[in-house]
């Protein structure tokens, strides 16, 4: 029998009020027991907050604005309901909830009047997401508000939240792994297997349900299906990396651009991002690289796109993302910043897998089958003082820093580790003041937790925003702050507090960019809090003219190496 949608609702209401990890694997594990095979993949996706399987290209494309319209026309209501609900929990599916109580609204009982299946809302899913196009938007509203208005208010809040793509039950892939596990009766290592080679849970929960142990065991990668990225953990420096990968390691460039996986069967190349969506159409001229240079049948690759200068010399990170962004658009060809292609990693070679093989056997097997295009310059080594010099080298030639892989391991797909090291040197600290904070969401959504960061324009002398950060304090400081700030609030307007410049506080970030987005024109990239600097005043923090200094330097070849 058909499963409905109110189930897995009232699932996820459930898993949401536990933090008992193994009392929700058996409540989903159960769950998952008693489905249809066909309901297997859209009720796992829907449980993990997920519209459509984690490969697929399919996406909404559905705005909160549009959203919260449709929601205020269903009901009816007052916003302000919404709004004090959600002041009170942080959470947009519970406000929603909420609204949908309030209204009281007599759903419109048609003569067809009947409860949601999983398949149904599925079905409606990929119809939202396939409308697209001109005169697209009318079409999708329309049809989000159809399966809204067959909502009741708890169906109402989990279909929001798989709109947004966040459930906040804290059932994580993980632990989707271990019901899938336990429902069909499966080992644990041979599902998480599966999940990391095809990449998508709900699809082995598919195969697990219907073909068993001995249908996981025989699962390969599909090319042209992207596979789940391997990733890295920050190091403190080249010591450390060294000693975590046990003396020896292998150095790599850390190029600053954008991670590429290329599939390739026969003469045909697709490119994914490292958010597994499709960018092929952007990178015309890595395609014809690939198709160039590749002379195996099938193939699937990692590496790193970056953009270069006229002389082939690395600009900044964010003029490529502009190409991704552009995806559907079609450009003038002579418009196009031009990008170069490294790779670093091979997955698949002519039906074999090599995931399993240790790094440097698969380095040796990618450099035999790519032809000319270049490897990211490498360098095996045991030796502290000749690593420095490669990061310094990195440095000089506008690169980001070294990437460090243990030589021995497996590439692990999805799996953040410390198998591969990055190290940055970074940019000296600024001290900058709070002027403004927000909110937080879910366990923090009483505090003040996201702030905007300032530089004193030294000409003017107003503090003008440079950041935005919700990292590095502790919750403690966090309650501390919130407290300080509220005392200096100058106006509240929706979730936003404007404070009096008064906290000074020491910032660490990446790097920093040209952005439309704060009146000075730039941004700090990835900031966080590093103290709390009660003992400078406002007056002595850093001014907007040292921040542009900063921004300056990085494009010097050696503005971004930190002599330590
Ligand atoms: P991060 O984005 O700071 O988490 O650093 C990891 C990213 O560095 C990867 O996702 C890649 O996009 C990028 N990267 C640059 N060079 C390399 C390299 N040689 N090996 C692996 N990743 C690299």
């Amino acid at each position: 029998m058909a499963t409905s949608f109110k189930a897995l609702a009232e699932l996820c209401e459930k898993l949401g009020a536990t933090r008992k990890r193994l009392l929700m694997i058996d409540m989903v594990a159960d769950f998952l027991k008693n489905l249809e095979a066909q309901e297997v993949e859209p009720a796992v996706s829907m449980i993990l907050g997920r519209a459509f399987p984690k490969w697929s290209q399919q996406t909404l494309e559905v705005s909160w604005a549009t959203l919260s319209d449709i929601i205020k026309r269903i009901t009816g209501i007052d916003w302000k309901v919404f709004l004090d609900a959600f002041g009170k929990t942080g959470d947009v599916g519970s406000a929603t909830k909420t609204v949908f109580e309030e209204a009281k609204v007599k759903r419109q009982v048609t003569l067809f009047e009947r409860t949601l299946t999983i398949a149904e809302v599925r079905r409606s899913l990929e119809a939202i997401a396939e409308t697209i196009g001109a005169g697209s938007r009318e079409k999708k509203e329309r049809l989000i508000e159809a399966l809204l208005s067959l909502a009741s208010p708890l169906e109402a809040k989990y279909l929001i939240k798989i709109f947004i793509g966040e459930m906040r039950t804290g059932f994580h892939e993980g632990l989707m792994e271990q019901a899938v596990s336990e429902a069909f009766q499966i080992p644990l290592n041979t599902v998480q297997k599966a999940s990391m080679t095809i990449g998508d849970i709900g699809e082995v929960a598919v195969i697990a349900k219907t073909q068993g142990k001995e249908g996981l065991a025989k699962i390969k990668f599909k090319v042209f299906r992207p596979v789940g990225l391997m990733l890295a953990q920050m190091a403190d420096g080249i010591a450390e990396a060294l000693k975590e990968h046990e003396g020896k390691t292998s150095f790599e460039h850390k190029l600053d651009g954008a991670r590429v996986q290329i599939h390739k069967l026969n003469n045909e190349v697709r490119i994914f991002s490292r958010r597994l969506t499709d960018v092929t159409e952007s990178l015309p001229e890595i395609v014809e690289t690939a198709r160039k240079n590749i002379t195996a049948k099938e193939v699937i690759l990692e590496g790193e796109v970056i953009a270069v200068d006229s002389h082939g010399y690395p600009i900044p990170f964010q003029h490529l993302m502009r190409r991704f962004r552009r995806v559907h658009a079609i450009e003038d060809a002579a418009e196009r910043i031009p990008a170069k292609l490294y790779l670093f990693d091979i997955l698949y070679l002519n039906s074999e897998s090599l995931i399993s093989l240790p790094y440097t056997r698969r380095r040796q097997i990618l450099a035999e089958n790519v032809g000319g295009i270049p490897l990211t310059k490498q360098l095996v080594t045991d030796k502290l003082e000749e690593a420095e010099r490669f990061l310094k080298e990195a440095i000089d030639a506008g690169h980001e820093g070294l990437m460090a892989k243990k030589p021995d391991s497996p590439y692990t797909p999805g799996v953040r580790g410390k198998r591969w090291l990055k190290i940055k040197p970074v940019l000296e600290p600024l001290d900058l003041v709070i002027i403004a904070a927000e909110y937080g969401y879910g366990r923090r959504h009483e505090w003040l937790s996201d702030y905007y960061l300032a530089a004193r324009d030294v000409e003017s002398g107003e503090f003008l925003a440079v950041g935005k950060t919700f990292k590095g304090l502790t919750d403690a400081e966090i309650i501390e702050m919130t407290k300080r700030l509220k005392e200096s609030a100058i106006k509240e307007e929706h979730r936003r507090v404007f404070v009096t410049p008064k906290t000074v506080v020491e910032v660490t970030y990446n790097e920093i960019q040209k952005s439309p987005k704060y009146k000075c024109g730039m941004a700090l990239r990835f900031a966080r809090i590093s103290r709390i600097r009660d003992d400078k005043m406002p007056e002595e923090a850093d001014t907007i003219q040292r921040v542009r200094e900063i921004y300056e330097k990085q494009f010097l070849k050696k503005g971004r190496y930190k002599a330590e």
